[in-house]
């Protein structure tokens, strides 16, 4: 399995990511989590990550494609990979073909989470996470027991800075100019199988495994040219 996932901010990615890395036994790539430990080390790289992703920006090519090459050469991801945020922008998805051709891989799913932008934007702005064991919680949907406190560990729960509604609106029309039209570029090439972004928690796993293992409606010679 060497899998891309692809959707909007607040699809659901990382919990999708995490459920097919437990079922194929392959380790998830997620850049955004890459970065954010970047920033907390406050490494070169964090550091000039940072102003990007606070303002909702996409962190340059050349840095996370250099960041994403580097974490692809470890051992663990010789078997496959799902990679979660990544790639992001044209230029990000004709690095990753160049990176796999390098040692002879390919893609072989990219998934699209659907999900429509009054949804997101509740999401969002409702999510809350623990800085110490990175669960996630939902102000209405998936409150933590004690209030403003992670369940598991009992931290203080914080909210991302790039949850903040400006943030949110400007992540969004991101993802609609940069990371949308990967759609079609993966389209062409019969890659791409969708799910809907508000499915319950619970038959996520089953319907994850009844999409990836479906056969890709469109022939190659259906395909829109061009
Ligand atoms: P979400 O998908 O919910 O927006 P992520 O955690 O994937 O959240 O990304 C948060 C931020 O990290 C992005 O807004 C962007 O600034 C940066 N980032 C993550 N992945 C990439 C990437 N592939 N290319 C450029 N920037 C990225
Ligand atoms: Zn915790």
């Amino acid at each position: 399995m060497k899998a891309v996932i692809l959707g909007p901010p607040g699809a659901g990615k990382g919990t999708c990511a995490k459920i097919i890395g437990e079922i194929y036994g392959i380790p998830v790539i997620t850049t955004g989590d890459m970065l954010r430990a970047a920033v907390a080390r406050m490494t070169p790289l964090g550091l000039t990550a940072k102003s990007y992703m606070d303002r909702g920006e996409l962190v340059p090519d050349d840095l996370v494609n250099d960041m994403v090459t580097e974490r692809l050469k470890e051992s663990d991801a010789e078997g496959g990979f799902i990679l979660d945020g990544y790639p992001r922008s044209p230029r990000q998805a004709e690095a990753l073909e160049r990176i796999l051709k390098t040692s002879g891989k390919k893609l072989n799913q990219v998934l699209h989470i659907k999900l429509e932008d009054k949804t997101i934007i509740d999401r969002l702005s409702k999510r809350r996470s623990c800085p110490r064991c990175g669960a996630i919680f939902h102000l209405d949907n998936k409150p933590p027991k004690a209030k403003g406190k992670c369940d598991a560990c009992n931290t203080e729960l914080v909210q991302r800075d790039d949850d903040k509604p400006e943030v949110i609106k400007r992540r969004l029309e991101v993802y609609r100019e940069k990371t949308q039209p990967l759609l079609d570029f993966y389209k062409k090439k019969g890659l791409i199988k969708v799910i809907r972004g508000d499915i319950n928690l619970m038959d996520l796993p089953t319907t994850l495994k009844r999409v990836l293992n479906s056969r890709v409606r469109t022939k190659p010679h259906e395909q829109p040219q061009g």
